[in-house]
Order: C-alpha cells, then sequence, then structure tokens
C-alpha cells in the first residue's frame, strides 16, 4: 500500500490514513450463530454511525445472492448475511431436508463479496421452545405461491419479521426472483412500521435465461436443458403485449403453450398481474406495469421465475 501524498516521510495523519485503511481491509468477516450476539454486533455498528445493509438467505449461495450482498456494500457500511433454511416456511412433503447446506463453501463466497458478518443460527437458537406467534400477510398471500403453499409465507414473514428485530434499523435486500415473497416483505415492513427499508434486486440468470436457484442443483442433465423454457415462455408472453395483445387469460394461454411444448416441463400457474396488489387484471391497461409469473415443474422441482412488462 502506498502513502496518500508524494512526501518522503508521510505526516502523522498519512500514516493514520493507510494504517485505518489496511485495518478496515483486512478485517476478518465475522461468523456468530447466537441471536444475542448477532444483535449486539448491529447495534454496535450503528452506535459507531455506520449502516447496516441486511441480507436474508437460506445459503447454499450462488451469484444471485452474492448480488444482493453487492448491492448492500454499495449502499451500506456493513453487510450482514443471514443463512437460515427457516422450517416454518417449508410444507409436509417439501425439500427441508435434502435442501443444500454447504456452509464451508457458503461462508468462502460470503468473504469473496465483503460481507462483514455472517449470522447462520441453529433451528433451537432460532425457535427456542414454543413459537406461538406468527405473522400473515393478508390478500397478496392469497395467490400464487400461497395458493400453491399454504402457510408458506407465515413462515417467511414470521422468520423475517425475527430477523428485522434482531438486526435492528438497517436496509434489507431481497430478490425480485421471489417476486411474491419482496411484495408480502414490502406490505408488511409498511404495515408493522418495522424500521427496515427493503430493497428489491434484479434477477441474475444463467445465459439460457434460467433464473440462478439453490434449487437447480436438483435437475438432471435434461431437465436442466429443458429447464430454459421457463424464461422463454415470460419472454413471450412479453412479446405478445409488446405485438398489442390486451387480454389477461390470453397471454396466459400463451405462456401455457410454451411450457407445454416442452415434455419434460409441467405447468404450475403462468399468471399476468399488477405488480403491487398482485391481482390479475382482466385487461391490461395502457400504461400500466404488469408482472409475468410462473412456476414450472421438473419431475419434484419447482422451477419460479417472473419479468416485469410496461404496457404500452
Ligand atoms: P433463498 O436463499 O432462496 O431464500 O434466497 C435468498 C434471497 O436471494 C431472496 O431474496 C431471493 O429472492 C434472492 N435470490 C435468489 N435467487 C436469486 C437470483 N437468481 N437473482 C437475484 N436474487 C436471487
Amino acid at each position: 500500500m502506498s502513502t496518500v501524498s508524494g512526501a518522503s516521510t508521510p505526516s502523522q495523519v498519512e500514516r493514520f490514513v493507510v494504517l485505518a485503511a489496511a485495518v478496515l481491509e483486512s478485517t476478518p468477516m465475522e461468523i456468530v450463530t447466537t441471536r444475542s450476539a448477532f444483535r449486539a454486533h448491529l447495534d454496535a455498528v450503528r452506535s459507531d454511525r455506520r449502516t447496516v445493509g441486511l441480507v436474508p438467505t437460506m445459503g447454499a449461495l450462488h451469484e444471485g445472492h452474492l448480488s444482493l450482498a453487492r448491492a448492500a456494500a454499495a449502499e451500506c457500511d456493513v453487510v450482514a448475511l443471514t443463512i437460515f433454511v427457516n422450517p416454518l416456511q417449508f410444507g409436509a412433503g417439501e425439500d427441508l431436508d435434502a435442501y443444500p447446506r454447504p456452509l464451508e463453501r457458503d461462508l468462502e463466497l460470503a468473504a469473496s463479496v465483503e460481507v462483514d458478518v455472517v449470522f447462520t443460527p441453529s433451528v433451537d437458537e432460532m425457535y427456542p421452545g414454543l413459537q406461538l406467534t406468527s405473522v400473515h400477510v393478508d390478500g397478496l398471500t392469497a395467490t400464487m405461491e400461497g395458493a400453491n403453499r399454504p402457510s408458506h409465507f407465515d413462515g417467511v414473514a414470521t422468520v423475517v419479521t425475527k430477523l428485522f428485530n434482531l438486526a435492528g434499523p438497517c436496509r434489507a435486500y431481497f430478490g425480485e426472483k421471489d417476486f411474491q415473497q419482496l411484495a408480502v416483505v414490502r406490505r408488511m415492513a409498511i404495515d408493522l412500521d418495522q424500521p427496515v427499508t427493503v430493497v428489491g434486486c434484479p434477477i441474475v440468470r444463467e445465459p439460457d435465461g434460467l433464473a440462478l436457484s439453490s434449487r437447480n442443483v436438483y435437475l438432471t442433465p435434461a431437465q436442466r436443458s429443458a429447464a430454459a423454457v421457463v424464461n422463454r415462455a415470460l419472454r413471450e408472453g412479453a412479446a405478445s403485449i409488446g405485438a398489442g395483445e390486451r387480454d389477461r387469460a390470453t397471454i396466459e394461454a400463451h405462456m401455457a403453450a410454451v411450457v407445454a411444448a416442452e415434455p419434460l416441463a409441467e405447468l404450475d400457474y403462468a399468471m399476468v398481474v399488477d405488480p403491487v396488489t398482485l391481482v390479475a387484471p382482466d385487461r391490461l391497461e395502457p400504461g400500466s406495469e404488469v408482472r409475468l409469473c410462473t412456476v414450472v415443474r421438473f419431475g419434484t422441482t419447482r422451477l419460479l421465475d417472473n419479468l416485469g412488462v410496461g404496457v404500452a
């Protein structure tokens, strides 16, 4: 590292600046496993007048997660990434036990994007004893994933509320990949006056358009190449809107037909919704924004994707 000026003998101030920069650069990532240590760490950050960027994840980190951490680092002084596979948001028969948990690799990836603190609690640490309280966001959770996975969003809203309460005032980064989750968390933070600014970040994709997901590892090679159809269906839906189609059911049928043409794919839903209310309009209004949302199954693996479209 060089000194901050060309003077041959660095001044006291220059030496302090260089030393401080070196200390900051070499600050190791801290790993905490208890709620009290996580809270104390971020309280100390804020009492130093530094800002916190929170990145909640279930681990098995990939570029999508890392893009959230980078966005947090660009806007906040300290990045706190959480890794917790939350049992409350998995339904019976879902992949809770099989969900990948490569903790060592996750910690290396987190360190590579300059995460400052990782909170990786056990289930017992997060839910000691009885958990009689749960957070329910109405309306937004009645459709799409909420209709397919009862109690999923109560599990999400409850764990995110706990993380917000532990983290304290911060900016929290969520991916548009889970578009309905983002809408639910945004609404919850407003409705409950949680001291958190929820920030949505764009979807990171593979070159063929498949959205990165921790669940992509479940796909066989044949399913993986067929999975490009998920994003293709959305893009074809968007293209039909671009060509003037305004009837919601026709656009949804068009997306469904694209998926149906792929033998390994089975459609759960393909919907056109308002991006804030998640209500499906009968006809698309000029000047409005809509979100095309789909879930497609490949064997037992459900892949989610969505795309925002402006209506001319
Ligand atoms: P998960 O670990 O799947 O719970 O995801 C943690 C966060 O990462 C959520 O806010 C997701 O929306 C976000 N995320 C997951 N995949 C992507 C992706 N491909 N691009 C952007 N964000 C993502």
